[in-house]
Parts: structure tokens; sequence; C-alpha cells
């Protein structure tokens, strides 16, 4: 059981398929460790999702499982993203949903990269 409590990994979830090429994203940036793409369904003018390479369900099961690779990997991508789209100036908001309280959708890590406008204050 990954330290989530969500169901072990299901390798036909959605962003899997994705890293598979067995269905289209519009690719923003990639690394060895980690890829980025715009969100689907924007809720704000830059959306992209960063995801890592590897199986993880969550936030936590990345954490505790991930090598250490691959976590600088995946942030430094997350940083990355966020200057070549412009969003150091005006700031950004970055947020991932873990599990059932989270409201976690995808069952594979990922973190929602937000700007381009004033985000508002950030409530649960
Ligand atoms: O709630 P959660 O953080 O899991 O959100 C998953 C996100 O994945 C949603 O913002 C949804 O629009 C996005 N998505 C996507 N492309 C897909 C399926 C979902 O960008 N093919």
């Amino acid at each position: 059981m990954p330290v989530s409590g969500l169901p072990p990994y299901d390798p036909s979830n959605v962003f899997a398929r994705i890293l598979r090429g067995e269905i289209p994203c519009r690719k923003v940036a990639e690394n060895d460790h980690a890829l980025a793409f715009h969100d689907i369904a924007p809720q704000a003018p830059v959306h992209v999702l960063v995801i890592p390479k590897g199986a993880y369900v969550s936030l936590s099961d990345f954490a505790a499982n991930a090598t250490e690779a691959e976590i600088a990997g995946f942030w430094r991508l997350v940083g990355q993203v966020a200057k070549e789209l412009g969003l150091e100036a005006g700031g950004y908001r970055v947020l991932s949903n873990m599990g059932v309280h989270g409201h976690q959708e995808v069952p594979h890590f990922h973190v929602h990269l937000f700007g381009g406008r004033p985000l508002g204050r950030m409530l649960p």
C-alpha cells in the first residue's frame, strides 16, 4: 500500500497513458524525470501540470519513494516552466491535490502550476 492510502499505482491512468504517448498532450517542457503540459481544462491563463515520469500515485508516494535525482529533476522542471512561461515577475501558485480529502482525480502524482493573473487568497 503506498503511503498515500490510495490504491496501488494503476498504469492505465490518464497521465501514464500520456507518458506512453497513447493520448496527446500539449507539452511545455520535459527532462529525464518529469514532463510538463497544459491542463486540458485551464483554470487560469497559465495552467500547467508537471508530472514525474516514474510511477507514483501521489505526493506522499513520490516524497517517500522517489530517488533524489527524480525529486530534483521534478522540481527543477517546475521552476524552469514558471520561468520560461514568464510567471516569475507576477508570481504564481503551485498546488497538489492528494487523496480523497484533497480531491485528487488522477492517481499519478502531479502539481498544478497556475499563473497569468492575480489568483486571490487560497482557501481550502
Ligand atoms: O484533481 P486533480 O489534481 O487530480 O486534477 C487532475 C487535472 O488533470 C485536472 O485539472 C484535469 O483538467 C487534468 N487533465 C488533463 N488532461 C487529461 C485529463 C485530466 O489535463 N487528459
